[in-house]
C-alpha cells in the first residue's frame, strides 16, 4: 500500500536531514541566550538556545529541525556542540567577578541522554572547561520518564555525583508521574509555557501552575517559570510561591553579544 502523503513526508525529512548535515559542516548553527531572573528582576544565569542561521531561509527555529535532528545522530553532535559551547562561556564567565555567579541551562534530548557515553560526555566537557559543575543546568523532558525509569534514575544520580544541576522542561505537558519525581534527583521543575500563557484568563491553567508551585515546594525543588510575557504573569506566579523567571517581559532570547550588553546594562 503506498500513501503518497507518507511518502513526501519522508522525501521532505531526508532533505531536510540533509540540509542539516551540509549545515553542520558548514558551521551554521549558533546558540542564543535568554537571561533567567530572580524575584528581584536580577539576572541569576541564561538558556542556552540552538538556532540554525540558514543563507537562504535566515533564522530557521529549532522546534523546525530538532525533530528530524532526533531522527538521525546528528542530534549527538549538536546536542555535544551545544553543550561544549555553554561549558566554554561559563569557563569566560568565571574569570570574570561580575559574571561568574551566572549559570547556564542546556537543553537534552532523549535521545542524546539515552545515549550510553553521555555522561561521560560531560564530565569530559566540564574537565576540559574547567568550569564549576553546579553552573551548568542540563534540562530534561519528561519523555525521559516513559521507560528505562532505572536508568534514567541511575544516570541522572552519576551526573547530580559530579554537582550537575538538573532541571524538569516542559514540566506538566507529558508523562508526569509523581512517583517516579520523587525518586528522580532533580534540582528544578520547569512549568511549560503553556500553563504561563493563560494563567490568568484560565482558571484551569492557574490552578495547574499553582498545583506544580506547590508540588515543587513540597519536594524542596527550586521552580521556574517559562514564557513569561507580562507584569500580571509574573506577579501572579510570585503570590504563589515561584521566584524565578524567564520570558520576553525581561528579554528575547539573545545573541552573545547581545547578552554581554544585557547584563551590562543591568550591572
Ligand atoms: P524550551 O527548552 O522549552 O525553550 C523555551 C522556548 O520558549 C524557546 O523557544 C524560547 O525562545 C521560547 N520563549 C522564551 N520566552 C518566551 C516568551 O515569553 N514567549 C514565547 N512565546 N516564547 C518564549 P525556541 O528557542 O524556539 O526553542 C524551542 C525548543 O527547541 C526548546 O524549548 C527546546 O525544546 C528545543 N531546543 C532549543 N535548543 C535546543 C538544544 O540545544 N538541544 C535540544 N535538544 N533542544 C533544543
Ligand atoms: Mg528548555
Ligand atoms: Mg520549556
Amino acid at each position: 500500500f503506498f500513501d503518497p502523503q507518507m511518502q513526501a513526508v519522508a522525501t521532505a525529512n531526508a532533505a531536510l536531514a540533509a540540509d542539516l548535515r551540509q549545515a553542520w559542516r558548514e558551521g551554521q548553527f549558533v546558540v542564543d541566550y535568554q537571561p533567567q531572573v530572580d524575584a528581584g528582576g536580577r539576572m541569576t544565569g541564561v538558556e542556552a538556545l540552538l538556532r540554525w542561521n540558514h543563507p537562504q531561509r535566515g533564522r530557521v527555529p529549532p522546534d523546525q529541525f530538532i525533530p528530524t535532528a532526533e531522527e538521525t545522530t546528528l542530534i549527538l553532535t549538536l546536542g555535544r556542540w551545544v553543550l561544549d559551547q555553554a561549558c566554554e562561556q561559563l569557563a569566560q564567565w568565571a574569570r570574570r567577578p561580575e559574571r561568574a555567579h551566572l549559570s547556564i541551562a542546556v537543553n537534552v534530548s532523549a535521545r542524546q541522554f539515552r545515549h550510553p557515553e553521555f555522561v561521560d560526555g560531560v564530565m569530559d566537557a566540564i574537565a576540559r572547561s574547567g568550569i564549576e559543575p553546579n553552573k551548568l543546568k542540563l534540562e530534561l523532558t519528561e519523555t525521559l520518564l516513559a521507560d528505562g525509569i532505572d536508568i534514567t534514575v541511575a544516570k541522572m544520580g552519576n551526573l547530580k555525583k559530579m554537582g550537575v544541576a538538573l532541571s524538569l522542561d516542559d514540566f506538566g505537558m507529558g508523562y508526569s508521574s509523581l512517583s517516579y519525581l520523587k525518586r528522580l534527583p532533580l534540582d528544578q521543575l520547569k512549568i511549560d509555557r503553556e500553563f504561563v500563557k493563560d494563567v490568568l484568563t484560565d482558571a484551569n491553567d492557574a490552578a495547574i501552575a499553582r498545583t506544580i508551585i506547590g508540588l515543587a515546594n513540597s519536594l524542596d525543588l527550586e521552580v521556574i517559570a517559562e514564557g513569561v510575557e507580562t507584569e500580571a504573569q509574573r506577579d501572579f506566579l510570585l503570590a504563589q510561591g515561584c521566584a524565578a523567571f524567564q520570558g520576553y517581559l525581561f528579554s528575547k532570547p539573545l545573541s552573545l553579544g547581545e547578552l554581554e550588553a544585557y547584563a551590562d546594562a543591568r550591572a
